[in-house]
């Protein structure tokens, strides 16, 4: 198949002349811009376009080196200590990296990538060197002497303790849910509240009058996907494993997850009221993962519990207090308030609620928050117990009302001084997301056209289109039936009204569609299905951009007339 030089310099975005150019240089034959080529030739130039690119990229950081101010830091550093070289206020820092597209904690290590985005935010040029590099005597005493003096320009801060937040994790019907259950029915003050327990996804107990926080959804999927997120939340694990059947392949894989995030782990052997139980066999299948219990001469904990009867479950609780407290779980409580999406939800009555955890500083009702999907002001806060509270410490949750949008489980946030600011932050940061979808849907395309053409098909842009209203509904399909052009055709596989699920998902992922929501958001699952399986999900917020982006679309799969 063959295509000619004017289309294809269309679909590139470059010049007709540059595209001759380029061919010259591969030696391929091509006088004019109505010359054609083959397809496979037409690849092998977008394949060096973007290696091109890629390289630019390169020179342009080599070419800033020498203008700006050249910063060491530690390979390894954290973007806190970063933060601190810099002498800029953390928060500040994450911030800049929230709106730069950078979705990471303040305990995140920076790599080249966020280097080069604090870098840009700042005007310096942030230069990692490896742990083992030469440092001659006088640029070490140079460096200690700086950063001590920035460290007595600080004042200190307030680190308090903060009670541990835990996850319960094991393969199923081992007992995770009976074990929640039990510690909130014995352990929750909710009638001396006068609250009755509320699921907002995340438990308060009190154990000899310390507090203790459990995520409502055991096992490792949500842990994990919201790790992936670049959020940590949990402190401790407990991983449950059922003195009857012994360890079992999600054992294993919850083990995994917590060794991988690098969390302590207190092993709760449960069932022990059966007959059939053996704890035994248990820690010796533990212990052959490298988890040795502390009776055998290693360093895990291990409690023998019945989730069912009850039997030793003070005796974990008092062993997870004695764990925090080897940690040291600390926080700043005064510092400005930042934290985590533990769970979030469309309410008919309230609008969008989120779940969040707080990680450092106190919230307040009336803060300004900007997470990294949509922002708002908080209008109401909601404990454990179902009470209207003012204030939420470290590590305790609190459901929150007055935010514009759903945000996603893992979504980090931070409290901000204006309305401005969190407006400005996310236009920013749902612009720079739209770029790089529009960047992605014309590469597949480009891929696709190709293959379609190899098949002598005609291109069809196939959409699944989910949106809140029918009659907008209504307005993109005819807008978009409109676009449909002879060469390349727009097919709307499905269409409906509400969320994009997973069905959709699936739905797209069959037919090769891409999905388009229109002042709708994908659900938990759907997103995590099409992140999976590499589906597009589109979201738009006005009609214009819908258009305009399917147009780009069509525009670059044109096809050549032979
Ligand atoms: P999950 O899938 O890990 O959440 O497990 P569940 O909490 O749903 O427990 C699975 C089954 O084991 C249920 O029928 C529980 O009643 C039972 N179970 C849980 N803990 C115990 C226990 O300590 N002793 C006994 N005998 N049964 C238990």
């Amino acid at each position: 198949r063959k295509i000619r030089i004017y289309e294809l310099a269309k679909m590139l975005n470059i010049e007709n002349k540059n595209l001759l150019e380029i061919l010259q240089d591969l030696g391929v034959e091509a006088k004019s811009h109505m010359s054609s080529i083959d397809t496979d030739i037409a690849q092998i130039v977008e394949e060096t376009l973007r290696e091109d690119k890629e390289a630019k990229h390169g020179d342009s950081k080599e070419a800033t080196v020498t203008a700006k101010e050249v910063i060491r830091i530690d390979e390894g550093s954290t973007i806190e200590r970063v933060a601190k070289i810099l002498g800029k206020p953390v928060n500040l820092v994450v911030k800049e990296l929230i709106t730069a597209g950078f979705m990471v904690p303040a305990s995140a290590i920076v790599n080249d990538e966020i280097a080069k985005a604090i870098g840009k935010a700042f005007n310096v040029v942030l230069s990692i060197v490896p742990v083992e590099a030469e440092v001659s005597d006088e640029e070490k005493k140079e460096v200690a002497i700086q950063s001590e003096r920035k460290r007595q320009q600080e004042p200190p801060k307030k680190l308090l303790p903060r009670p541990p937040i835990v996850t319960v994790m094991g393969h199923v019907d081992h007992g995770k849910t009976t074990l929640l259950d039990y510690i909130r029915k014995t352990n929750v003050t909710a009638k001396e509240a006068g609250g009755i327990t509320q699921h907002i996804g995340a438990s308060v107990v009190e154990h000899n009058s310390k507090k203790i926080v459990f995520l409502d959804t055991p096992g490792h999927e949500a842990f994990t996907s919201m790790r992936a997120r670049g959020a940590q939340v949990t402190d401790i694990v407990i991983l449950i494993v059922a003195a009857d059947d012994g360890v079992m392949p999600q054992t294993v894989e919850a083990l995994n997850h917590a060794k991988a995030a690098n969390v302590p782990i207190v092993v709760a052997i449960n069932k022990i009221d059966k007959p059939n139980a053996k704890p035994d066999r248990v820690k010796q299948q533990l212990a052959d993962l490298g988890l040795i219990p502390e009776e055998w001469g290693g360093d895990t904990i291990m409690v023998e519990i019945s989730a069912k009867t009850g039997l030793n479950v003070d005796e974990l609780l008092e062993m997870i207090l004695l764990v925090a407290e080897m940690n040291e779980l600390v926080a700043d409580y005064e510092a400005n308030p930042e934290g985590v999406v533990i769970e979030a939800q469309l309410d008919k009555g309230k609008g969008p609620v989120a779940t969040v955890i707080v990680q450092q500083g106190t919230l307040r009702r009336g803060d300004i928050l900007l997470f990294e999907t949509t922002w708002g002001r908080v209008r109401a806060m909601i404990d454990h117990l179902g009470r209207n509270i003012k204030e939420v410490t470290p590590s305790l949750p609190a459901e929150i009302l007055g935010l514009n949008e759903v945000p996603q489980a893992g979504e980090r946030f931070v409290r901000v001084e204006d309305e401005k600011e969190a407006r400005d932050a996310i236009d920013k940061y749902l612009e720079k997301k739209r770029q790089q979808e529009m960047q992605a849907v014309k590469r597949a395309s480009l891929e696709e056209l190709f293959e379609q053409m190899e098949k002598g098909e005609m291109p069809t842009v196939k959409i699944i289109l989910k949106s809140d209203v029918q009659g907008t509904l209504e307005a993109i399909k005819s807008s978009l039936q409109r676009l449909s052009v002879e060469e390349v055709g727009i097919e709307i596989v499905h269409e409906g009204v509400g969320r994009i699920t997973e069905s959709d998902v699936m739905l797209a992922d069959a037919s090769d569609a891409i999905i388009i929501g229109f002042n709708v958001r994908p659900d938990g699952n759907a997103r995590k299905l099409a992140e999976q399986k590499g589906i597009q999900i589109r979201l738009y917020r006005t009609i214009y951009d819908v258009i305009d982006d399917v147009k780009a679309a069509v525009e670059g799969m044109l096809a050549p007339k032979l």
